[in-house]
């Protein structure tokens, strides 16, 4: 099973991507996961990484791209992966399609978790309140104004990626402000489907 996992913070991705690693027994492969490690190891990559990151730019395309071609040619990738975070540009999409191509591996389904904004900050911000309320700090992903502008990055960034899959029929959209076992039966009978032959 080949993957890959669309949708905005907050969207329940990591929940999503967990399960369906459990399920299939198939490794998460998430750049920004990967990159954060190569700049706390220190490598040159996490070096020219550290930065761009840090300014909540994009990394460069062939960085990233670098990444996820030797990491989807390890062993324990071999029966499938799903991708998360990447990719993000159309550049991305367009490289990982000539990459497996050259590999001889087919994508199963670009799968996107589509949210309402408007709704998905309400529950941020009521989140932050009550945090707050209750003498306990605010995570700093959950502050309101730093979730709103990751949620804008995150529709800036993937505005391209979504039409590419769309045009190759493999984009799936699931509504992601279900319930997370709603959201879950959703991926599976997105799953199914994709694999009836
Ligand atoms: P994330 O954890 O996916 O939000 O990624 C954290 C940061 O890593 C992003 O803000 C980017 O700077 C960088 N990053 C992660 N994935 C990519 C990607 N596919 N292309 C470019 N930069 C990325």
């Amino acid at each position: 099973m080949r993957l890959i996992l669309l949708g905005p913070p907050g969207a329940g991705k990591g929940t999503q991507a967990q399960r369906l690693v459990r399920k299939f027994d198939i490794p998460q492969l998430s750049t920004g996961d990967m990159l954060r490690a190569a700049v706390a190891a220190g490598t040159p990559i996490g070096l020219k990484a550290k930065a761009v990151m840090d300014s909540g730019s994009l990394v460069s395309d062939g960085i990233v791209i670098g990444i996820i071609n030797d990491r989807i040619s390890e062993p324990d990738a071999k029966n499938g992966f799903i991708l998360d975070g990447f990719p993000r540009t159309l550049a991305q999409a367009r490289e990982l399609e000539a990459m497996l191509v050259e590999k001889g591996l087919k994508l199963d389904a670009a799968i996107e978790l589509t949210v309402d904004a408007a709704k998905l900050v309400d529950r941020i911000v009521n989140r932050a309140a009550e945090a707050k309320a209750a003498g306990l700090p605010v995570r700093k992903d959950d502050d309101p104004d730093v979730f709103k502008s990751r949620l804008a990055a995150y529709e800036r960034d993937t505005a391209a990626v979504t039409p590419f899959y769309r045009e190759r029929g493999l984009l799936r959209e699931v509504d992601g402000m279900a319930s997370i076992d709603e959201v879950a039966a959703g991926i599976d009978n997105v799953l199914d489907e994709v694999a009836t032959p």
